[in-house]
């Protein structure tokens, strides 16, 4: 489903799993600083729609755009879309992610549990930086652009008797981030990641475990709480935006010091 506004902005930035969490936040801030904001969303056309009339109410173009980042032909027919209804592409925001419940250790895992947590967390993000970094690079005729990956302070941990599978995902992540960002750095591409930890959304109850935030913020985290999604997505926004022009290649924990 598609929703625009007038669109006359320059900057225009992609947002996968802009519907929701972290994802919705960042497509809002993107918009605050005067970023056009393509909101992707896969299943959820409603919030998608939300985050869209928000970008709006910040003066923003804002565009939503199904697309389950897995399939390849749904996510070339996104970007398609993208340099037709908006124009030039110049930030991702490969932010689309999912955990699977129950919390399982990994002599429990199914092969489809984890093709699924795989080929979205994974291979999704893969496929959206390709097309981004095609469209960027100066070598293609491009005029740069910036990454922003959106990994997890749980590739440090491991995810051990709970989340093995999903920590691993963001683990290649963080390895995608180092070497995409020393491939494209002369093509005019900055490429980091954040690593988030525990942060209210809604992401904790897909896992199985709707309390996880609040509980273990209180306890684990030194600064004694859980995040919003705000707070990564001012992180986020600082990557994408010309003050970081000399960052790449960064891996930004966004944690409460855990
Ligand atoms: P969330 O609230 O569950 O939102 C997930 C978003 O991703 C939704 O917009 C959802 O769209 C979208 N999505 C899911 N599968 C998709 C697919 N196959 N294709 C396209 N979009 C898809 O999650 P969140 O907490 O904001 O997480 C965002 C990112 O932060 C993820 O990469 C996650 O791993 C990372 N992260 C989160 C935390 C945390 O504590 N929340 C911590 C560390 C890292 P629909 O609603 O349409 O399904």
């Amino acid at each position: 489903m598609l929703f625009r506004s007038n669109l006359s902005q320059v900057n225009i930035a992609l947002v996968t799993g802009g519907s929701r969490g972290i994802g919705a936040a960042s497509a809002v801030r993107l918009a605050k600083d005067g970023w056009t904001v393509a909101v992707n969303f896969r299943a959820n056309a409603i919030a998608a729609d939300v985050v869209v009339a928000q970008c709006r109410d910040q003066g923003a173009d804002a565009l939503a755009i199904a697309a389950d980042v897995a399939v390849e032909e749904q996510v070339q027919s996104m970007f398609r879309v993208i340099d037709h209804e908006l124009g030039p592409l110049s930030a991702l925001v490969n932010n689309a992610g999912v955990v699977v419940a129950p919390p399982s250790r990994v002599a429990d895992l199914s092969f489809e549990r984890l093709q699924r947590i795989f080929s979205i967390n994974v291979i999704g993000s893969f496929l959206c930086a390709r097309e981004a970094v095609n469209r960027m690079s100066f070598r293609n005729g491009g005029s740069g652009g910036s990454v922003v990956n959106v990994s997890s302070i749980a590739s440090r941990f491991g995810g051990p008797h709970e989340y093995v599978d999903y920590a691993a995902t963001k683990g290649a992540i963080d390895t995608m981030t180092l070497g995409l960002s020393k491939e494209v750095a002369e093509e005019g591409i900055r490429v980091n990641a954040v690593r988030p930890g525990l942060i209210h959304t809604d992401f904790h109850a897909s896992g199985g475990d709707p309390d996880r935030a609040d509980r273990m913020g209180t306890t684990v985290v030194p600064m004694k709480r859980a995040g919003e999604p705000l707070e990564v997505a001012n992180t986020i926004a600082w990557l994408c935006s010309p003050e970081a022009s000399y960052v790449t290649g960064a891996l930004i924990d966004v944690s409460g010091g855990r």
